[in-house]
């Protein structure tokens, strides 16, 4: 069952959409050659704990950190290690916190240094197929609709969709009915409505779409060893449309007065 949110749950999963988008831009701007992911991690953790919140990742079915970090091939669900990022890597991050009984979980590949024009462009596709996607989750049109917005952008760009890991709904859950794959065909699944919060999240492939897990059990790499990028928000639909959850105030007033300035 698609759990919708009352308008009281709306402005907790504001509260906390706002608060992981600040670990997300603060991750960001220490991302450079030299940093550890571990030293991301521990930073996040702390981050989120000094706000009040507890890293949800932490102990979910079993993983042990507060961040994934999967550099270069890895997809997502990698550790975080001590070794040093170097400068052309590309960096996903994912990572998610539960404040006020409510969980906000988003995700943005990041370059460390200078990157290839080739990597720039995958973390650019995977980014506007996260909006693309975005735009989808409206109220009347399907789960489908996402996944085909998703799809039909990445598709462009030979880019290989990963399948074995989806986008979902949100809540008092990380994990909540639907699942939202990133390819689909329109008008299919589950019907949108207002309240609705879900998480989505394209990850692109530079070759195939096809998956493996390293032997920790977790870290998932791409089957050709090429590169992967990864994007995702929190948001809720409204009958406005849908509303980014997981940006920061900063990134909020930006969205309005470039929408106002637009109109
Ligand atoms: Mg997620």
């Amino acid at each position: 069952m698609i759990i919708a949110k009352s308008a009281k749950d709306l402005d907790k999963m504001r509260e906390v959409g706002e608060l992981i988008a600040g670990v997300r831009e603060a991750l960001r701007s220490m991302v450079e050659p030299g940093i550890s992911t571990m030293e991301l991690n521990n930073a996040a953790d702390k981050m989120m704990r000094d706000a009040g919140a507890i890293p949800t990742f932490i102990g979910y079915h079993g993983f042990p950190y507060a961040i994934c970090a999967s550099v270069n091939d890895e997809i997502v669900h990698g550790f975080s290690k001590t070794t040093p990022l170097k400068e052309g890597d590309i960096l996903s991050i994912d990572m998610a916190a539960t404040y006020n009984g409510f969980i906000g979980d988003t995700a943005t590949t990041i370059p460390v240094g200078e990157i290839t024009d080739e990597l720039k462009q995958l973390i650019r596709v995977t980014e506007e197929c996260l909006h693309f996607g975005i735009e989808a989750a409206r109220v009347g049109n399907r789960i489908g609709d996402i996944g085909w917005a998703v799809q039909q952008h990445a598709e462009k760009f030979g880019y290989g969709i990963v399948r074995d890991y989806t986008g979902h709904g949100i809540g008092r859950q990380m994990h909540e009915a639907p699942q939202i794959p990133n390819y689909g065909r329109p008008g299919t699944k589950e019907k949108i409505r207002a309240g609705y919060c879900f998480a989505i999240e394209p990850m692109l492939n530079m070759g195939t779409h096809e998956t493996r897990t390293l032997s920790d059990k977790w870290t998932v790499v791409t089957v050709d060893g090429l590169p992967s990028a990864h994007a995702e928000h929190t948001i809720a639909v409204t009958e406005d449309g849908p509303e980014i959850l997981t940006l920061t105030r900063e990134q909020k007033q930006q969205l309005r007065s470039g929408a106002s300035a637009g109109a």
